[in-house]
């Protein structure tokens, strides 16, 4: 490949609103066969809401929702943002926590008014919920949305859910990346009853759901194992390793910065169908250049 032609095509991907790392980026893009999708913020807008409340019999809904509130406010998750904002909004001003801790890709804990509190999947409450939540909980993620379990002192309390939209460009990326004859792979921390809802949604037929962060590397490597040639679309500090070990990374330009710096590609304004122009734009410049 001439240096110049490369720059060209460096050059035409800033128009498109695509970042590249360096003119040898385009190279790797080119060979690329499978298209790993993260879900949260990558597929879906990430900006999730508040939908459902439940809670266990006994329990106070509002109390629930103070401190679920009070511990999810220290953290910058979309679930947690989502449930910070709509505990605020439905019971005002949340109480102060002490010794907050996040476990990626499970939840958090932290300690509010006295109680030691934790939200999200959390084994120590998710593996024996009493019956009136584990069937809200079900029902919530049958219907495609994120479903976490609020509880304190040993005992579950409630079951909130949260719900993000599909991206509008989502599904017309997906049938994009298909026409240049690659495969999309839907990857997630999330449920898999949630991650088939949105897979069916935007077109997509092969789903790893229920990845803990760490293991989102794995889950590529498994894919590059099987001969597959690997580029990964992602925005979280999550993803950031999954990114780096995935032979092209595009980061979406609304992620983290953790996402950005692990990419060799940037998607600048958060435009799934944009990896389609990527790809089109490399075999393009190299085609001209051979
Ligand atoms: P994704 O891969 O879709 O970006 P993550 O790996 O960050 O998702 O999270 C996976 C799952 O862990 C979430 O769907 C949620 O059930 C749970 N979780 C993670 N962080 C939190 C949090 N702060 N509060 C509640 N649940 C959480
Ligand atoms: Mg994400």
């Amino acid at each position: 490949a001439t240096p110049t032609a490369l720059l060209v095509g460096t050059g035409r991907g800033a128009q498109l609103g695509i970042l590249i790392k360096g003119p040898e980026v385009l190279e790797s893009t080119r060979r690329v066969d499978t298209v790993v999708l993260d879900k949260t913020g990558t597929v879906t807008t990430g900006r999730m809401t508040l939908q459902e409340v439940y809670v266990a019999d006994g329990a106070d809904e509002g109390e629930v929702l103070r401190l679920a509130g009070a511990v999810e406010h220290a953290s910058e998750h979309p679930v947690a943002r989502a449930i910070a904002v709509g505990a605020a909004e439905r019971t005002g001003r949340l109480p102060e926590v002490e010794e907050f801790a996040n476990v990626p890709g499970r939840g958090v804990r932290g300690r509010v008014a006295g109680h030691e509190v934790a939200v999200g999947r959390l084994a120590e409450y998710t593996a024996d919920l009493p019956p009136e939540l584990a069937r809200a909980k079900d029902a919530a993620e049958r219907g495609g949305r994120t479903a976490v379990v609020v509880g304190w002192d040993g005992v579950a309390r409630g079951v909130l859910a949260v719900a993000d939209a599909v991206k509008e460009t989502s599904a017309e990326a997906v049938r994009e990346l298909r026409a240049l004859g690659l495969t999309p792979v839907l990857l997630t921390g999330d449920n898999r009853a949630v991650t088939e809802a949105v897979a069916h949604e935007v077109g997509i037929e092969q789903v790893i759901a229920e990845v803990l962060p760490e293991d989102k590397v794995d889950a590529v490597r498994r894919l590059q194992r099987e001969g597959r040639t690997v580029a990964m679309v992602g925005d979280g500090v999550n993803d950031a390793a999954a990114l780096a070990t995935a032979d092209l990374g595009l980061a979406m330009g609304t992620g983290t910065d953790a996402a950005i710096e692990a990419s060799d590609l940037t998607l600048v304004r958060g435009d799934l169908r944009v990896a389609a122009d990527a790809i089109r734009l490399s075999r393009r410049t190299l085609s001209t250049i051979k």
